[in-house]
């Protein structure tokens, strides 16, 4: 099963899907478009809080870095009056400097990845998006700006103009993703930020009409009117799309064949039936389930879900 991410909800069902399915047969393709160098190393945040959970390590309350990190080399780094955009703990910056130098020896992002998931005896395949250098600006009233930039350096506060993924016209799926795709024929859109997660991937060139060919379930990260967490909701308004699962389903268009909204989502199209119930529109099988993944039990059960979504196509 190949799984498409970003760096919160997604791996939120990841965590269920794990003990749902042998790890061998998961395949995350992930978001690139928030990585950014950081006091000379590539961070890739949601490349590598997919990483940490496979691992094992990640900081389940953040959904971000390693459990338990320190601080120190960020403290130094601010004494010494280079403040970090970004709060990096020291073992994350170990994952930094590692992928970095494995990149400046000539490694593409793909190949660094992958020698990294050796090195912590991860069974899944996570693989980037695009090994090509892309990233998601934001237009805003205090001008353009990187989407780290707009989410930690302004707390998400400006207003959003629109957004632009730069470098994405030029962006190709790896040799990696191509072939993981050939030989798959099941996707999952997670439940990630449509327009700044699951956006990217899908603009990489040739996705959407791969995945347009495959069996895809996509689960919404939208409740009623407003996301789970971030800033999904300001980001998808600022693209024209109405914040509700039927603006997601807009954002993935003819890609998906069944739509997993929560039980307790206002009605989508003709599809009633708050708490339980199934229906379609548009041709796409809407399916409602509990989508809140407030716990691991939660995240498995959503996983199963999904896993007789496809058994059932
Ligand atoms: P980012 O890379 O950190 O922005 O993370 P993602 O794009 O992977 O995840 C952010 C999205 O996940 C937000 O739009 C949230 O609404 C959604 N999300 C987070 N937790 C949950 C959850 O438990 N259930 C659902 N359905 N969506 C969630």
């Amino acid at each position: 099963m190949i799984i498409l991410s970003g760096g919160t909800g997604t791996p939120k069902l990841l965590s269920g899907m794990r003990e749902v399915l042998p790890e061998e047969e998961i395949t995350v393709v992930v978001n690139t478009a928030e990585d950014m160098w950081v006091s000379g190393n590539l961070v890739c945040p949601d490349v590598d809080t997919v990483l940490y959970l496979f691992a094992g390590s990640i900081d389940p309350e953040k959904w971000w870095g390693v459990r338990n990190d320190t601080f120190a080399t960020n403290d130094a780094l601010q004494s010494a009056g280079q403040s970090e955009i970004m709060r990096i703990g020291d073992r994350d910056r170990a994952t930094h400097i590692l992928r970095s130098d494995m990149i400046r020896g000539g490694r593409s992002l793909t190949g660094a990845i992958r020698e990294l998931t050796r090195r912590l005896k991860i069974r899944a395949t996570i693989l980037p998006m695009t090994d090509c250098a892309v990233a998601t600006r934001i237009e805003t009233q205090e001008g353009e700006m990187h989407f780290q930039e707009f989410w930690l350096t302004h707390r998400g506060e400006p207003e959003v103009l629109g957004l632009r993924i730069e470098g994405i016209e030029n962006a190709t799926p790896s040799d990696a993703v191509l072939s993981a795709l050939e030989n798959d024929d099941r996707v999952v859109i997670g439940p990630s930020n449509p327009i700044t997660s699951i956006g990217p991937i899908l603009e990489v060139r040739g996705m959407r009409k791969i995945l347009r060919e495959k069996e895809v379930v996509a689960i919404s990260p939208i409740i009623g009117s407003a996301p789970v967490s971030g800033p999904a909701g300001k980001l998808m308004h600022a693209c024209g799309y109405d914040v509700s699962s039927e603006g997601v389903l807009e954002c993935y268009r003819d890609i998906p064949d069944v739509f997993v909204i929560d039980r307790e989502d206002v009605d989508i199209g003709s599809v009633v039936g708050r708490g339980g119930g199934t229906g379609e529109v548009g041709g796409v099988q809407i399916v409602r389930a509990d989508t809140m993944m407030t716990s691991p039990e939660k995240s498995v059960a959503l996983s199963r879900v999904i896993v007789s979504a496809f058994e059932e196509l």
